[in-house]
């Protein structure tokens, strides 16, 4: 009989490993909460990183490697992080095969510092990464024409028969029998209802409304790291979140809902002479580092979190004030050197050439999550994760540029070759070297703390709470503190019951239930690593600035 695997998310890694599975011969049932394209995906910049040869001229999978680890601050599963590197060249002709195009290095498509050779796609370079490996398409537009060309192939499948796909259904919890998941229960429509499965592969992406500010979409609310630790599933690395440090605040313009989505400021807007102030017009780069604003981006974010908490405003934004560079430079290079951000700058209402533009760090990709070994196994029988959601242990304490689309591709793969080889004998996880095994919620009430905040839950007051003690600057007192709150709003909320029909409050429960995990693990790591950075641990800024590898997010 056919078997049939429930894929949970459309995100490169849902839609890859659901092509790949249908393609086999497998039964497969594609669900996602929102449209297909509501993604984290689709918002991908910069590209996917690759070699695609080996040797490659200029470039080695050693070297991939070396640079993913670098990058991964020692803290990345190494097997995982060759694994990856090596058979990235395999998905990228797998991607390739169902329709997407890569730029091709002619004028007009390419980025920066992009090599190609003849006939092959342009390779861009980006900080950190030691070679130009970074394949791109439609320029900046990497993630909606990848996941564009994924969602054509699902649905010609769909329209030939060969695969079922359950769009605005809400995945809200995991079904088990005899030990073993065994299908999903989800909402449709404001209904509930259930679908059996011999596996199911969770792929439902990151967690980024955890806090105030995020470059994540709506979408991501942690929905599957939480169905997974209801179901029993370890998880790991939890306390590293990676920020981007300045990301428009939507809110803070005059036309928030003209914009499509997330709008991240690149830091090259910096290179070229724009400085940060804050809500007094003051400069205040100069008294965090000597780089001023063009410190690595993760002193960047800290210097900003650590100055409006100083001001009293820790979930409060500064500006970026670019109108130097009309006058130094002359009238129209804002535009001609930054179309894109002027055009998406000005639908939001902000004329950057004489205005100042509100900015903060913001929650950009989770490193941690649902524990998984090299074949996107979780310590569940039954249960595959991959992308963002899972922790493999690619991405360590800190994600190298444009790996993370990588991830999802390879292990999306590999979950699929598992399943099709007919789930034989589960053990636990090769990688679940410190997976926290927190199930029935009792660890999460252990924490002292009695300063919480008085306030009562809502998703607000939950990002604000999270945003202020546990984003970017964390500190043990904080981290007690959120704990003690979490842990009152918890009561409360029942994150172990399921949700009746309403969808809002089932991401809700999610987002506390991640919360406290992630509080948890980031009072455990008392340490800075990474992108887990105490302000308790007795070290500068600047001293850890120079010893800790950095991550690019310049494109990504
Ligand atoms: C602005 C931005 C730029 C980025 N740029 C890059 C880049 O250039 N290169 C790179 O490698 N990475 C980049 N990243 C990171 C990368 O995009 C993500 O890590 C990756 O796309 C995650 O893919 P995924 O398939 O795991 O999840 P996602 O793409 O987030 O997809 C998750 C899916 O699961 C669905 N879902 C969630 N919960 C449920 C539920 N309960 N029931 C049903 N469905 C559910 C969602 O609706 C969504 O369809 C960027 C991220 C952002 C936000």
């Amino acid at each position: 009989m056919t078997r049939r695997l429930a894929v949970v998310g459309s995100g490169i890694a849902g839609l890859y490993a659901a092509l790949l599975a249908t393609d086999a011969g497998a039964d497969v049932v594609l669900l996602t909460k929102g449209a297909l394209d509501q993604s984290n995906t689709w918002y991908a910049q910069g590209g996917i990183s690759a070699v695609l040869a080996e040797p490659a001229p200029g470039d080695t999978v050693d070297a991939h490697i070396a640079d993913t680890l670098r990058a991964g601050a020692g803290h990345c599963n190494e097997a995982a992080v060759r694994l990856m590197c090596t058979e990235a060249r395999r998905d990228i002709a797998g991607l390739q095969r169902y329709g997407v195009a890569f730029d091709g290095g002619q004028a007009g498509e390419g980025t920066a510092g992009s090599t190609h050779d003849a006939g092959g796609p342009a390779l861009g370079l980006e900080a950190a990464h030691s070679a130009p490996r970074i394949l791109h398409a439609g320029g900046d537009a990497t993630g909606a024409r990848v996941a564009g060309a994924l969602i054509q192939a699902v649905l010609s499948r769909r329209d030939a028969g060969k695969l079922t796909i359950l769009t605005h259904t809400l995945v809200t919890a995991l079904v088990a029998r005899d030990g073993q998941v065994a299908g999903v229960r989800y909402l449709q429509d404001g209904r509930p209802a259930q679908l059996d499965a011999d596996a199911v592969l969770l792929a439902t992406g990151g967690a980024g409304q955890l806090f105030s500010q995020t470059t994540n979409p709506a979408v991501a609310t942690a929905d599957g790291l939480a169905l997974a630790v209801r179901a029993g599933a370890a998880v790991a690395d939890l306390e590293f979140f990676q920020f981007h440090p300045t990301c428009l605040v939507s809110s803070a313009t005059a036309h928030p809902a003209r914009l499509d989505g997330p709008l991240l400021i690149s830091e090259a807007v910096r290179g070229e002479g724009a400085v940060l102030l804050d809500s007094g017009g003051r400069r205040f780069m100069q008294a965090y580092h000597p780089d001023a604003e063009l410190a690595p981006r993760d002193v960047v974010s800290r210097s900003i979190a650590l100055h409006l908490a100083k001001l009293g405003d820790p979930t409060g934004h500064v500006y970026l004030d670019a109108r130097g560079l009309e006058r130094a430079r002359g009238k129209g290079f804002l535009h001609q050197r930054f179309p894109t951000l002027t055009r998406k700058t000005l639908d939001a209402g902000i004329d950057w050439t004489r205005e100042l533009v509100p900015v903060a760090p913001a929650a950009h990709y989770w490193m941690g999550g649902v524990t998984t070994d090299l074949n996107a196994r979780t310590s569940v029988p039954g249960l595959y994760a991959a992308g963002e959601v899972a922790c493999t242990g690619v991405q360590g304490a800190n994600r190298l540029a444009s790996n993370s689309l990588l991830e999802g591709l390879v292990f999306g793969r590999r979950a699929v070759e598992d399943f099709l080889l007919g789930t034989p004998a589960w053990g636990s996880p090769d990688g679940a070297t410190d997976g926290l095994d927190i199930t029935r919620g009792s660890r999460l009430s252990s924490f002292g703390g009695d300063g919480g905040l008085d306030t009562a839950f809502s998703r607000d007051a939950l990002r604000r709470l999270m945003t202020s003690h546990a984003g970017v600057l964390r500190s043990g007192e904080l981290l007690a503190e959120a704990a003690s709150t979490l842990d009152r709003w918890a009561a409360v909320v029942r994150p172990d019951l399921e949700g009746a029909a309403d969808p809002v409050a089932c991401e809700d429960r999610n987002l506390l239930l991640a919360a406290q995990l992630l509080v948890s693990a980031a009072l455990n790591r008392t340490e800075s690593l990474g992108a887990h950075y105490r302000s308790d641990e007795p070290v500068e800024t600047a001293h850890l600035s120079s010893h800790r590898p950095k991550a690019s997010l310049l494109h990504d």
